[in-house]
């Protein structure tokens, strides 16, 4: 197995308390989190940059509340709407539009980036946070599913390590535990939910709502995310997201479903030995132990009781009634490019099913029908990874 991006170097220290946050998706899900964290222990942090995009109202509010010295909006709109809520007395230096991302993931005055923008929006922040050696908590899962081996090249040139805030992948990593050659690592065994339409067939799905798909039984998630979640393209993501967080083939990484959500995923040794992580189903967990890393800090989520809990079930996916899974591991697969575009029909077909321009079981129709059509191209530099997401949006939005 090569090394993996995750394993902290034995000869890199890691940045001392306070450490300086960037928090990239402040406004969102994992953003609230990852400020709940920060909250609770104001001792080992300063909020240095939060970066919402649209939300200006709400990331306005959580300056007056941080007092980070920089924040950054995505557009005017977003802009002036920061301006119009932010209370007099604290006035962060304010950023606008997508490189003001790049330009706090890279900045100086920051040693620990958050990545939790959505979608492909993240990857050049991550990239830049990677090239400019930092410590990052990696929520953005869909930077990697683009231009995995960018990043891992870049973390390799500048000492930069990536600490997976995804929770199948924090129990990964707390369960590798440093281990990383190959023969001692059997594989890895990711845990799906199954969503909220799990033992349900094609047919049925062919009927599902939006507000039915955004209901997560287990996980309080954004929208996009909660989507993957419902059509298991969560877990085809998150399949190519371990492949290049450990360095390791997809055949290597399985896929169990476990309806409770209390194990987050396991490692298999080759003795038999197979390694689980379990707790309670809070983001805020794997983002403590990112943020705090390698320290262990307190945090406000419910204790995990397994005596309440009482069982915890394992069962196959089912591939034929959510394709999604299959797709994904087919596209890493073929070659660095169809993950690319993979990721972008699946990010126009899910904005769609939101919008309610298309059902539920279209989704993967979109994402197949987009992968027959692609013939690889080279993908080695980011501006040729941006250029094909870039591509195939414009394509797949002018098919809908
Ligand atoms: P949310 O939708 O809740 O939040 C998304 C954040 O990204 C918001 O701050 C939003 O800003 C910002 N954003 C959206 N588009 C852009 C853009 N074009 N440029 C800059 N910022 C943008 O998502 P989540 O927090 O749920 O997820 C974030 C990432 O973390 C995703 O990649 C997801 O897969 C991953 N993740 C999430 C988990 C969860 O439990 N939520 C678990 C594991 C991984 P605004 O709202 O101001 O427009
Ligand atoms: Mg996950």
């Amino acid at each position: 197995m090569k090394t993996y991006i995750s394993s902290w170097p034995a000869s890199v220290e890691c940045p001392p308390f306070p450490r300086r946050l960037a928090i990239l998706g402040a406004t969102g899900s994992i953003g609230d989190s990852a400020l709940k964290v920060a909250a609770k222990h104001p001792e080992r942090f300063t909020v240095t940059a939060l970066a919402g995009g649209r939300n200006g109202k709400k990331l306005a509010a959580l300056c007056a509340r941080f007092r980070p010295a920089y924040a950054a909006v995505l557009d005017e709109t977003a802009r002036k709407e920061f301006l119009d809520h932010l209370p007099t007395g604290h006035a962060p230096e304010l950023l606008v539009g997508p490189e003001a991302y790049v330009r706090l993931a890279a900045m100086d005055e920051v040693d620990l980036v958050l990545s939790s923008i959505v979608g492909a929006a993240g990857f050049e922040p991550t990239l830049a946070a990677a090239e400019a050696g930092k410590m990052i908590g990696l929520a953005n899962k869909e930077s990697l599913v683009l231009g995995g081996h960018l990043i891992r090249a870049a973390c390799k040139a500048s000492g930069a390590v990536i600490l997976p805030v995804d929770s199948e992948h924090n129990a990964l990593f707390q369960g590798l535990a440093g281990h990383g050659a190959d023969h001692e690592i059997k594989r890895l065994i990711l845990t799906a939910s199954g969503g909220p339409f799990r033992g349900h067939d094609r047919a049925f799905l062919e009927t599902v709502t939006r507000d039915q798909a955004l209901a997560h039984p287990n996980w309080s998630m954004g929208a996009k995310i909660s989507i993957d979640s419902a059509t298991l393209m969560n877990k085809g993501l998150e399949l190519i997201e371990a492949c290049h967080l450990y360095g390791l083939p997809p055949e290597m990484v399985g896929v169990v479903v476990h309806p409770q959500s209390i194990v987050h995923s396991l490692v298999e040794y080759v003795d038999g030995s197979q390694l689980a992580h379990l707790g309670t189903p809070d983001m805020q967990v794997p983002i403590a132990h990112c943020l705090c890393f390698p320290e262990r800090v307190t945090v406000d989520v419910p204790r995990l009781d397994l005596a309440s809990v009482g069982t915890l079930t394992f069962e196959e996916p089912d591939l034929d009634a959510f394709p999604c899974l299959r797709l994904a591991r087919e596209a890493f697969d073929a070659g660095p490019s169809h993950p690319i575009v993979l990721n972008a029909v699946n990010e126009i077909a899910v904005e769609a099913f939101l919008g309610e321009r298309i059902g539920f079981t279209d989704i993967p129709t979109m994402i197949e029908a987009g992968l027959d059509r692609h013939a690889p191209v080279d993908v080695s530099t980011p501006e040729a990874v941006l250029a094909l997401d870039h591509e195939v949006r414009r394509e797949t939005e002018a098919r809908l």
